[in-house]
């Protein structure tokens, strides 16, 4: 969660005011304001396009000294995120590299490629174009991937009564963040490793996306933190949201180690890049059977509600998010 623009006004704010308007057109089945567009691309009913961008600026979004291959594996990582949030299988990617001149050079070059082909080929994505151009380090992707028509994951299906689920664990990407800009944070040696895999490769949920299309009502990926991403879905629902705090997926290694933050990472932090959804009552004997099984890997977090007059939508043990934020702060898990 490092990456917000630093101008007066807010990122969502100048989308909403300068290009959300832009979008409407009869063949974008979803524009701005998802985790991807959908397009029907071919008049064909059956399958969309699904596409995707996101920037990473060096020292905003990875700190200047990361490796090359690290960076390139978190581009890729937490692009195809945006895909697993919308339910669709990625197939291609473009990319839009600015590079600085002391980069330009074949050590440099060498890893950042090794880094973005491991993730490609884990993922069976092909890149299929882009731009390369001399400047500060960003790096933009576009994925592009495709959906069942009707299966798109979107934020807007959530509906009061349906319970609210996140896959995998929460907190490791700001136990990561915090490790890199503190380098003395962690001294155990393998937990620092699992910490910057997490950080510099969080796990696309793309198999999860895929396993829960089928019977999710609403789906976001956590890159902002759960409190602000699950807002997202409560604003674009029309419903508000009941977390409880001891129901959160923690590392055992966060919990112990770091009792006193780690809830306010699992809830506030971002770069977790697990999928929040939410599921109706309909189809939670077979998710409960899914988690149970092991087809899936998540943890029933709370439940959506009818949204009040208030402009509070995310509730924590019985309070707003915002002021149980404050109690956490001393708050062990
Ligand atoms: P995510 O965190 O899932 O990547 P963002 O918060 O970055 O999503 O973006 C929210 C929505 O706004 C997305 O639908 C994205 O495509 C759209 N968006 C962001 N910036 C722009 C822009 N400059 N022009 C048009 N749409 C944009
Ligand atoms: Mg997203």
């Amino acid at each position: 969660m490092i990456n917000k623009v630093s101008t007066k006004k807010s990122e969502f704010g100048i989308i909403e005011t300068y290009f959300k308007h832009l979008t409407a057109q009869k063949d974008v089945l979803l524009g701005i304001g998802d985790d991807a567009a959908l397009v029907d691309f071919s008049g064909d009913a059956s399958t969309h396009l699904v596409v995707a961008t996101d920037t990473l600026v060096s020292g905003v979004h990875f700190p200047e000294q990361a490796s090359a291959d690290l960076i390139a594996q978190r581009a890729l990582c937490v692009n195809l995120s945006d895909m697993a949030a919308m339910g669709a299988e990625p197939h291609w990617f473009t990319l839009a590299l600015t590079l600085p001149k002391e980069n330009a050079h074949d050590d440099w070059l060498f890893k950042f490629s090794q880094g973005l082909c491991s993730v490609a080929d884990r993922y069976n994505c092909a890149l299929i174009g882009g731009d390369t151009t001399a400047g500060p380090l960003t790096i933009t992707l576009t994925l592009l991937g495709e959906v069942s028509a009707h299966r798109a994951l979107t934020r807007g299906g959530a509906r009061p009564g349906d319970s609210i689920y996140v896959t995998g664990m929460l907190g490791d990407g700001g136990a990561g963040l915090e490790m890199i800009r503190n380098s003395d944070m962690v001294k155990d040696s393998s937990e620092r490793a699992r910490l910057v895999k997490r950080f510099y490769s969080p796990e696309p949920r793309i198999a999860e996306g895929l396993t829960i299309a089928a019977v999710a009502s609403a789906c976001i990926d956590v890159s902002d933190g759960l409190v602000a991403d699950l807002t997202h879905i409560c604003v674009q629902s029309g419903v508000s949201a009941r977390i409880h705090s001891d129901k959160l997926p923690i590392h055992n290694r966060i919990k112990t180690d770091y009792s006193s933050q780690c809830l306010n990472w699992a809830l506030f932090a971002g770069d977790d890049y697990q999928l929040i959804f939410t599921v109706p009552q309909c189809h939670l004997e077979l998710v409960e059977r899914w988690i149970s099984t092991n087809v899936l890997e998540a943890t029933k977090v709370g439940t959506v509600a009818v949204a009040d007059n208030s402009s509070v939508r995310v509730m924590i043990d019985g309070m707003p998010a915002m002021a149980a934020k404050k109690g956490f702060d001393h708050f062990d898990c």
